[in-house]
């Protein structure tokens, strides 16, 4: 079983995660999370990788170009997980 910080307490414990900082994935969390949120995180990826949100950021690059670097960067760190290399 997968388990996952809570967003509660952030491991601290709580009624939320019985105390236990962690609460079990029982689904995809990507249906509890809304469009704009999601766009929130992919932008924060972005921004980890050098691409800020600001014009001539993430904000102006063409959707295919951001699911590129998105699948491209998936199989770079799929690839580094089998491989053990960067
Ligand atoms: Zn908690």
């Amino acid at each position: 079983m997968v388990e996952i910080q809570c967003p509660e307490c952030g491991e601290k414990g709580c009624d939320k995660c019985d105390d236990r900082g962690f609460i079990p994935l029982t689904s995809c969390p990507n249906r509890m999370v809304s469009s704009e949120l999601r766009q929130v995180i992919r932008l924060a990826d972005f921004y980890e990788k050098g691409l800020p949100p600001v014009a001539g950021g993430a904000l102006d690059q063409s959707n295919r170009f951001i699911e590129a670097c998105e699948f491209l960067w998936g199989e770079q760190a799929h690839l580094k997980r089998v491989t053990g290399k960067a």
